[in-house]
Protein backbone atom coordinates (compact mmCIF):
# COMPACT_ATOMS: atom_id res chain seq x y z
CA UNK A 1 0.00 0.00 0.00
CA UNK A 2 2.16 2.17 -1.36
CA UNK A 3 0.15 5.42 -1.62
CA UNK A 4 -0.64 4.93 1.67
CA UNK A 5 1.83 7.12 2.72
CA UNK A 6 0.79 10.05 1.49
CA UNK A 7 -2.91 9.48 2.91
CA UNK A 8 -3.96 12.22 5.56
CA UNK A 9 -4.88 10.64 8.54
CA UNK A 10 -8.57 10.04 9.05
CA UNK A 11 -11.15 11.75 11.75
CA UNK A 12 -11.18 8.92 14.49
CA UNK A 13 -13.96 9.77 16.67
CA UNK A 14 -12.76 6.89 18.99
CA UNK A 15 -9.29 8.74 19.04
CA UNK A 16 -8.35 10.38 21.87
CA UNK A 17 -4.91 12.41 20.39
CA UNK A 18 -7.73 15.23 18.71
CA UNK A 19 -4.68 17.79 18.12
CA UNK A 20 -3.23 15.13 15.13
CA UNK A 21 -6.77 15.07 13.88
CA UNK A 22 -7.07 15.91 10.35
CA UNK A 23 -10.48 16.12 8.78
CA UNK A 24 -9.61 14.88 5.40
CA UNK A 25 -9.88 11.96 3.97
CA UNK A 26 -8.90 11.32 0.93
CA UNK A 27 -6.67 8.28 0.17
CA UNK A 28 -7.51 8.18 -3.78
CA UNK A 29 -8.55 11.43 -4.65
CA UNK A 30 -5.38 12.11 -7.79
CA UNK A 31 -7.47 9.46 -8.95
CA UNK A 32 -10.80 9.19 -8.46
CA UNK A 33 -13.13 11.64 -10.62
CA UNK A 34 -15.50 13.80 -8.70
CA UNK A 35 -18.75 11.84 -9.81
CA UNK A 36 -17.11 8.53 -7.70
CA UNK A 37 -16.56 10.54 -4.77
CA UNK A 38 -20.26 11.71 -4.92
CA UNK A 39 -20.87 7.89 -5.67
CA UNK A 40 -19.28 7.05 -2.48
CA UNK A 41 -20.90 9.50 -0.33
CA UNK A 42 -24.48 8.29 -1.53
CA UNK A 43 -23.22 4.79 -0.59
CA UNK A 44 -22.20 6.26 2.93
CA UNK A 45 -25.60 7.59 3.46
CA UNK A 46 -27.73 4.39 1.70
CA UNK A 47 -25.79 2.56 4.52
CA UNK A 48 -26.50 4.79 7.49
CA UNK A 49 -29.97 4.87 6.77
CA UNK A 50 -30.30 1.00 6.72
CA UNK A 51 -27.77 1.02 9.92
CA UNK A 52 -30.53 3.57 11.20
CA UNK A 53 -33.49 0.81 11.24
CA UNK A 54 -31.22 -1.65 12.21
CA UNK A 55 -30.62 0.24 15.16
CA UNK A 56 -34.53 1.18 15.75
CA UNK A 57 -35.25 -2.32 15.51
CA UNK A 58 -32.53 -2.78 18.12
CA UNK A 59 -34.20 -0.52 20.35
CA UNK A 60 -37.48 -1.34 19.51
CA UNK A 61 -36.58 -4.92 21.14
CA UNK A 62 -33.95 -2.86 23.37
CA UNK A 63 -35.87 -3.09 26.97
CA UNK A 64 -37.71 -6.25 26.88
CA UNK A 65 -35.46 -8.83 27.34
CA UNK A 66 -33.79 -7.10 30.67
CA UNK A 67 -37.90 -6.48 31.29
CA UNK A 68 -38.42 -9.98 30.91
CA UNK A 69 -35.39 -10.97 33.16
CA UNK A 70 -36.23 -8.91 35.42
CA UNK A 71 -40.04 -10.09 36.07
CA UNK A 72 -39.13 -13.59 35.67
CA UNK A 73 -36.94 -13.01 39.19
CA UNK A 74 -39.67 -10.89 40.67
CA UNK A 75 -42.18 -13.82 40.11
CA UNK A 76 -39.52 -16.75 41.47
CA UNK A 77 -39.02 -14.62 44.73
CA UNK A 78 -42.65 -14.34 45.13
CA UNK A 79 -43.29 -18.13 44.58
CA UNK A 80 -40.63 -18.60 47.34
CA UNK A 81 -42.39 -16.27 49.74
CA UNK A 82 -46.02 -17.47 48.74
CA UNK A 83 -44.59 -21.14 49.26
CA UNK A 84 -43.04 -20.02 52.75
CA UNK A 85 -46.24 -18.57 54.30
CA UNK A 86 -48.32 -21.34 52.85
CA UNK A 87 -46.26 -24.16 54.89
CA UNK A 88 -46.27 -21.92 58.11
CA UNK A 89 -49.97 -21.83 57.53
CA UNK A 90 -50.16 -25.55 57.10
CA UNK A 91 -48.02 -25.82 60.62
CA UNK A 92 -50.39 -23.74 62.26
CA UNK A 93 -53.19 -24.96 61.11
CA UNK A 94 -52.30 -28.14 61.91
CA UNK A 95 -50.82 -27.32 65.62
CA UNK A 96 -54.46 -25.17 66.14
CA UNK A 97 -56.44 -28.79 65.44
CA UNK A 98 -54.55 -30.50 67.55
CA UNK A 99 -55.40 -28.42 70.63
CA UNK A 100 -59.10 -27.97 69.45
CA UNK A 101 -59.10 -31.77 69.97
CA UNK A 102 -57.25 -31.60 73.00
CA UNK A 103 -59.62 -29.13 74.50
CA UNK A 104 -62.24 -31.21 73.62
CA UNK A 105 -61.18 -34.40 75.27
CA UNK A 106 -60.56 -32.11 78.28
CA UNK A 107 -63.46 -30.74 79.00
CA UNK A 108 -65.23 -34.22 78.24
CA UNK A 109 -63.17 -35.37 81.52
CA UNK A 110 -63.92 -32.46 83.05
CA UNK A 111 -67.73 -33.11 82.50
CA UNK A 112 -67.33 -36.51 83.48
CA UNK A 113 -66.01 -35.71 86.55
CA UNK A 114 -67.89 -33.14 87.48
CA UNK A 115 -70.45 -35.53 87.49
CA UNK A 116 -68.49 -38.27 89.58
CA UNK A 117 -67.44 -35.89 91.95
CA UNK A 118 -70.89 -36.54 93.78
CA UNK A 119 -70.64 -40.25 93.88
CA UNK A 120 -67.32 -40.10 95.77
CA UNK A 121 -67.10 -42.28 98.99
CA UNK A 122 -64.05 -40.51 100.07
CA UNK A 123 -62.68 -37.37 100.91
CA UNK A 124 -59.16 -38.04 99.12
CA UNK A 125 -61.54 -39.45 95.79
CA UNK A 126 -62.91 -36.07 96.05
CA UNK A 127 -60.02 -34.13 96.63
CA UNK A 128 -58.35 -36.12 93.39
CA UNK A 129 -61.13 -35.50 91.15
CA UNK A 130 -60.99 -31.65 92.01
CA UNK A 131 -57.46 -31.65 91.31
CA UNK A 132 -57.95 -33.47 88.29
CA UNK A 133 -60.79 -31.47 87.00
CA UNK A 134 -58.55 -28.46 87.76
CA UNK A 135 -54.96 -29.77 85.94
CA UNK A 136 -57.76 -30.38 82.83
CA UNK A 137 -59.00 -26.58 83.12
CA UNK A 138 -55.69 -25.57 83.38
CA UNK A 139 -54.70 -27.49 79.93
CA UNK A 140 -58.09 -26.05 78.14
CA UNK A 141 -56.88 -22.31 79.20
CA UNK A 142 -53.37 -22.59 77.77
CA UNK A 143 -54.65 -24.59 74.86
CA UNK A 144 -57.00 -21.03 73.92
CA UNK A 145 -54.55 -18.79 74.37
CA UNK A 146 -52.18 -20.42 71.93
CA UNK A 147 -55.24 -21.18 69.72
CA UNK A 148 -55.46 -17.25 69.88
CA UNK A 149 -52.22 -16.35 68.91
CA UNK A 150 -52.53 -18.91 66.02
CA UNK A 151 -55.42 -17.12 64.35
CA UNK A 152 -53.32 -14.36 65.25
CA UNK A 153 -50.05 -15.38 63.50
CA UNK A 154 -52.62 -16.77 60.51
CA UNK A 155 -54.22 -13.91 59.82
CA UNK A 156 -50.96 -12.27 59.49
CA UNK A 157 -49.19 -14.69 57.16
CA UNK A 158 -52.45 -14.78 54.98
CA UNK A 159 -52.17 -10.97 54.35
CA UNK A 160 -48.88 -11.21 53.46
CA UNK A 161 -48.95 -14.10 51.58
CA UNK A 162 -52.33 -12.59 49.79
CA UNK A 163 -50.05 -9.64 48.70
CA UNK A 164 -47.23 -11.57 47.54
CA UNK A 165 -50.14 -13.25 45.34
CA UNK A 166 -51.47 -10.22 44.04
CA UNK A 167 -48.07 -9.33 42.95
CA UNK A 168 -46.98 -12.73 41.13
CA UNK A 169 -50.55 -12.75 39.27
CA UNK A 170 -49.65 -9.48 38.18
CA UNK A 171 -46.53 -9.71 37.01
CA UNK A 172 -46.89 -12.96 35.63
CA UNK A 173 -49.64 -11.94 33.07
CA UNK A 174 -47.19 -8.82 32.39
CA UNK A 175 -44.13 -11.13 31.99
CA UNK A 176 -46.29 -13.42 29.44
CA UNK A 177 -47.13 -10.00 28.05
CA UNK A 178 -43.82 -9.21 27.43
CA UNK A 179 -42.57 -12.36 26.34
CA UNK A 180 -45.24 -12.73 23.27
CA UNK A 181 -44.73 -8.99 22.33
CA UNK A 182 -40.77 -9.74 22.02
CA UNK A 183 -41.74 -13.38 20.20
CA UNK A 184 -43.82 -11.38 17.90
CA UNK A 185 -40.78 -8.47 17.40
CA UNK A 186 -38.23 -11.43 16.57
CA UNK A 187 -40.20 -12.87 14.77
CA UNK A 188 -41.48 -9.48 12.73
CA UNK A 189 -38.00 -8.20 12.40
CA UNK A 190 -36.78 -11.66 11.71
CA UNK A 191 -36.94 -11.13 7.71
CA UNK A 192 -36.66 -7.15 7.84
CA UNK A 193 -33.29 -7.79 9.67
CA UNK A 194 -32.47 -10.17 6.65
CA UNK A 195 -32.84 -8.00 4.30
CA UNK A 196 -31.11 -5.45 5.80
CA UNK A 197 -27.87 -7.15 6.92
CA UNK A 198 -28.49 -8.36 3.23
CA UNK A 199 -28.51 -4.66 1.37
CA UNK A 200 -25.65 -3.86 3.98
CA UNK A 201 -23.28 -5.89 3.08
CA UNK A 202 -24.06 -5.39 -0.73
CA UNK A 203 -23.74 -1.86 0.07
CA UNK A 204 -20.24 -2.25 1.79
CA UNK A 205 -19.25 -4.37 -1.19
CA UNK A 206 -19.18 -1.21 -3.32
CA UNK A 207 -16.71 0.64 -0.77
CA UNK A 208 -12.66 0.04 -0.79
CA UNK A 209 -11.72 -1.93 2.42
CA UNK A 210 -10.40 1.36 3.93
CA UNK A 211 -13.70 2.94 3.61
CA UNK A 212 -16.02 0.55 4.83
CA UNK A 213 -13.73 0.28 8.20
CA UNK A 214 -13.86 4.49 7.91
CA UNK A 215 -17.49 3.85 7.61
CA UNK A 216 -17.57 1.20 10.47
CA UNK A 217 -15.62 3.11 12.83
CA UNK A 218 -17.75 6.46 13.08
CA UNK A 219 -20.89 3.72 13.22
CA UNK A 220 -19.85 2.02 16.17
CA UNK A 221 -20.09 5.32 17.86
CA UNK A 222 -22.70 6.27 16.31
CA UNK A 223 -25.69 3.77 15.63
CA UNK A 224 -26.99 4.14 11.99
CA UNK A 225 -25.59 8.37 12.43
CA UNK A 226 -22.46 8.14 10.54
CA UNK A 227 -23.09 10.00 8.43
CA UNK A 228 -23.87 13.93 9.22
CA UNK A 229 -25.55 16.27 6.91
CA UNK A 230 -24.22 19.68 6.43
CA UNK A 231 -27.28 22.45 6.29
CA UNK A 232 -27.10 25.97 6.90
CA UNK A 233 -22.92 25.49 7.62
CA UNK A 234 -23.94 23.34 10.72
CA UNK A 235 -22.99 19.25 11.09
CA UNK A 236 -26.13 17.83 11.46
CA UNK A 237 -25.13 15.05 13.84
CA UNK A 238 -23.51 17.63 16.54
CA UNK A 239 -25.14 21.15 15.12
CA UNK A 240 -21.78 22.26 15.24
CA UNK A 241 -20.65 25.05 12.78
CA UNK A 242 -18.55 24.03 9.35
CA UNK A 243 -16.39 27.08 7.97
CA UNK A 244 -17.69 28.47 4.57
CA UNK A 245 -14.32 27.14 2.80
CA UNK A 246 -14.80 23.89 4.41
CA UNK A 247 -18.72 23.75 3.31
CA UNK A 248 -18.20 24.83 -0.29
CA UNK A 249 -15.38 22.26 -0.29
CA UNK A 250 -17.88 19.75 1.20
CA UNK A 251 -20.21 20.71 -1.45
CA UNK A 252 -17.86 20.17 -4.34
CA UNK A 253 -17.44 16.32 -3.21
CA UNK A 254 -14.05 16.46 -3.99
CA UNK A 255 -12.64 14.69 -1.17
CA UNK A 256 -14.48 12.67 1.64
CA UNK A 257 -14.58 15.02 4.84
CA UNK A 258 -15.22 14.23 7.86
CA UNK A 259 -16.94 16.63 11.09
CA UNK A 260 -14.31 18.19 13.08
CA UNK A 261 -16.09 17.82 16.13
CA UNK A 262 -18.05 14.61 15.87
CA UNK A 263 -15.84 12.92 13.44
CA UNK A 264 -19.05 12.40 11.08
CA UNK A 265 -18.75 11.51 7.42
CA UNK A 266 -20.07 15.10 6.02
CA UNK A 267 -22.35 15.19 3.51
CA UNK A 268 -23.53 18.50 1.94
CA UNK A 269 -27.92 18.95 1.62
CA UNK A 270 -27.66 19.69 -1.73
CA UNK A 271 -26.73 16.42 -2.74
CA UNK A 272 -28.64 14.19 -0.61
CA UNK A 273 -31.84 16.32 -2.05
CA UNK A 274 -30.64 16.19 -5.37
CA UNK A 275 -30.70 12.48 -5.41
CA UNK A 276 -33.85 11.50 -3.68
CA UNK A 277 -35.32 14.11 -6.05
ZN1 LIG B 1 -20.43 16.95 13.83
Amino acid sequence: MQENQNEELINDPSSKDVETRVVEYSMHEHIQPIQQIRDKLMVFYELTQVDAELADIEEEKGDLPHLIKKLQDNVKDYKTHIDQYEKLIAKLDKEEQELTKENKKCEEIISKYDEQKYDVKSNKEYDDIVKSIDSNFVIVEKNEKRIKEIISEIEDHSTKSENYKKKFEEETNELEESQSKLDELNKQYEEEEKELNEKRKELLKQLEEDKQNLYNRINNSYKGEAIAIVRKENCSGCFNSIPPQRVIEIRSAQKIFTCQSCGRILIDDSLVNSESE
